[in-house]
């Protein structure tokens, strides 16, 4: 029994150490992998429909990066964002995103599909760069037409003159400015009077309970009306579920974005999506 024991003791350490190892080079690969995926262009936008509550009409979609792997297929942020922030290359595939989404978003027009607004997601490393303007500038975006969405993490840096600097230009050149994940972080309401955003979009794991009962539905109504009141305009995540749609519409809330209408798809599903008005 004690032989047994042992060798079952060490074919565990051996497990395990197989099981690092497969990690690490798994780790390796990816970073490998990523650094290549960047040159041979193989980040994609991928887009989720975003609707006014009431009426229904798309009113904008975030793009959402998605990785083209040559040999795992289509990837999702949680299989390489972590890799690419190692890396410091998260702004980089900002960038494509952005450009990707603005080209689409005329691509879509040409077709007939007329998409108000691109938001796209904006890392905090982003916001530290002193080429962000000039660059922006150089894509000529009108505006109303774009917005980015900020994590809170970001306002932790608010009072770093580039940071502050950054995003005094961006809403100059009429790029709207959104916090997202809203309610996860202790910055949140802080950050309505720092930045004043234009949007603040309410995290999905305060909006999905809200069917659940009256002290969530309270939390979420109480947080739309404290934007209200300072004229920022409430979106939605997680919407899951029309009776989840009705509610947040019900409470004032403008915008709704999540899988009852749409999960994220390609552009080109997109179009076809939104000529199939099967979310209506
Ligand atoms: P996020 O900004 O909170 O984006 C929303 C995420 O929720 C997306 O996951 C979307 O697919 C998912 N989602 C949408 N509707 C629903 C719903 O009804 N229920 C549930 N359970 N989930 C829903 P995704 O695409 O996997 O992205 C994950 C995160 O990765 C994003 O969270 C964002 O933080 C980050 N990310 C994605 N694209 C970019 C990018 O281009 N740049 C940067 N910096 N971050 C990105
Ligand atoms: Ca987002
Ligand atoms: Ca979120």
């Amino acid at each position: 029994a004690l032989y047994r024991a042992k060798r079952r003791g060490r074919n565990r350490a051996e497990f395990f150490s197989a099981e690092l190892q497969a990690e690490i080079v798994t780790a390796k690969r990816v970073s490998d992998d990523l650094l290549a995926a960047l040159d041979n262009n193989e980040f994609i936008a991928h887009y989720q429909p975003q609707i006014d509550a009431t009426t229904r009409d798309i009113v904008g979609v975030e793009a959402l990066a998605r990785w083209q792997h040559p040999l795992r297929g289509l990837l999702t942020p949680d299989a390489f964002m972590a890799a690419a922030e190692e890396l410091n290359v998260v702004a980089t595939i900002d960038r494509m995103i952005l450009e990707q989404a603005l080209a689409q978003r005329e691509a879509w027009a040409l077709e007939g599909v007329f998409v108000p607004r691109v938001s796209v997601n904006v890392s905090a490393r982003r916001l530290h760069d002193d080429t962000l303007i000039e660059t922006l500038r150089a894509l000529d975006i009108a505006p109303g037409t774009v917005a980015f969405e900020l994590v809170e993490s970001i306002y932790l840096d608010e009072r770093d003159t580039m940071v502050s600097w950054n995003i005094d230009q961006i809403q100059e050149l009429g790029i709207d400015i959104e916090i997202d994940d809203f309610g996860t972080g202790y910055a949140s309401i802080v950050s309505l009077l720092q930045l004043q955003p234009r949007r603040l979009k309410i995290d999905r794991q305060l909006v999905q309970p809200i069917t659940g009962g009256d002290r969530q539905r309270q939390l979420v109504a109480s947080i739309i009306e404290i934007g209200t009141s300072l004229g920022i305009e409430a979106v939605a995540e997680g919407v899951e579920s029309w009776e989840h749609a009705a509610i947040l519409a019900d409470m004032g809330c403008t915008v709704l974005q999540g899988y009852a209408i749409a999960r994220p798809m390609s552009g080109e599903d997109f179009a076809a999506f939104v000529r199939s008005q099967r979310w209506r």
